[in-house]
């Protein structure tokens, strides 16, 4: 190995511990020897469980008082839980500091913005012929990527079904792949169109989301062995949760998979994401903003107005009308919650 080589991976090692200082030096503290870097798999409550980057059994953790919030996907430094006499205590650590995110996932709730995940790069989105799908809840996940710049993969499971080869199912769909998104027919229940998932899933920080009953956990068992999902049929839920729709995944975990991550999320029948103005919609509706730039007025909301370019597209067969549907009931959200 050539002295050039070395003196160059020295300087990257020097920039990786420069990058796990970072938060400290912010705090004004120096990271003691025993932290390490570990990842968020999933948290409840006051606790969490994390994996250590470097390999190794997870951790439960508690979070020092004075460091940010975490969730499923962050990067956190982390030291080993010792008892009186310094002995560490097995399969226990504490957090001491969140590491920098690249992106994060959230939601309103009727409690505020609820964070979901950071650090992803691609948003997985899981449709089924059963429960019906709503093109809203799709374009709302597809506004919340573009957002958060994360790639999105549709996957229509249940395809074996012969519900999956109905028109209405294919008019639905027919928008996403002119807008960059790709479209996946796969079976849980078969294994078809498993191994093309798997292959987008390789090496991507991926998270399954959709509503509850279209498979998601089920897809998760196929890809992740051992993962143990609860796959529940639809009416056992129904019982079960007594019509307030309690869900068989009750909380956010990250599984790991062929080099990457796979996120698996509970299912939500309402997504309504976090949008800062409503002029930030067009990212997730290119093509809705691009004919709006002809439309004769600048703030056209695309009803009636005269000269309307969006509802022409309409007519012209190049914009979807489930589409502006969306966009309406987005904007309407948008531009309640901008009102002061
Ligand atoms: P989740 O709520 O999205 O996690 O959905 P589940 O994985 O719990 O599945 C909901 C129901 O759909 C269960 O009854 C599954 O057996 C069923 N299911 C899942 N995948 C398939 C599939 O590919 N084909 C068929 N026919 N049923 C499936
Ligand atoms: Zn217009």
């Amino acid at each position: 190995m050539s002295d050039a080589l070395s003196e160059q991976q020295r300087r990257r090692i020097a920039a990786a511990r420069e990058r796990r200082l970072a938060p400290w030096r912010e705090r004004g503290m120096e990271a003691g020897e025993a932290d390490a870097v570990g990842v968020v798999i999933t948290h409840f409550g006051a606790e969490l469980e994390l994996e250590p980057l470097a390999g190794g059994e997870p951790l439960r953790c508690f979070l020092r008082a004075t460091v940010d919030p975490v969730v499923t996907g962050d990067r956190v430094l982390f030291e080993r839980e010792r008892d009186e006499d310094g002995t560490p205590v097995p399969g226990r650590g504490v957090v001491t500091a969140r590491l920098p995110r690249d992106g994060l996932l959230a939601r309103h709730t009727a409690r505020g913005l609820k964070p979901v995940c950071a650090n992803l790069d691609l948003l997985v989105v899981v449709l089924a012929p059963e429960p019906a799908p709503h093109a809203d809840l799709l374009d709302r996940y597809l506004l919340a990527a573009a957002l958060d710049d994360l790639d999105v993969l549709l996957v229509l499971n249940k395809a074996e079904l012969p519900a999956a080869a109905e028109p209405a199912l294919a008019a639905l769909l027919a928008p996403y792949p002119a807008l960059g998104v790709p479209v996946l027919r796969v079976s849980a229940d078969t294994g078809a169109g498993l191994d093309e998932l798997r292959a987008r899933l390789a090496g991507r920080a991926a998270a399954l989301v959709g509503q509850s009953g279209v498979g998601k956990s089920s897809l998760l068992n196929a890809l992740v062995p051992g993962a143990g999902a609860e796959v529940g049929s639809l009416s056992a839920r129904r019982n079960r949760g007594r019509g307030r729709g309690r869900h068989t995944t009750s909380v956010t975990r990250l599984y790991r998979l062929d080099g990457g991550v796979l996120v698996d999320s509970p299912g939500i029948r309402a997504f309504e994401p976090d949008v800062p103005a409503p002029e930030a919609l067009g990212a997730g509706f290119p093509e809705i903003a691009e004919a709006a730039t002809a439309c004769r007025f600048r703030d056209c909301r695309h009803e009636d107005e005269p000269g309307c370019a969006v509802r022409a597209a309409i007519a012209a067969g190049t914009v979807a009308p489930s589409r502006l549907a969306s966009w309406q009931l987005l904007r309407a959200e948008a531009e309640a919650r901008a009102r002061p």
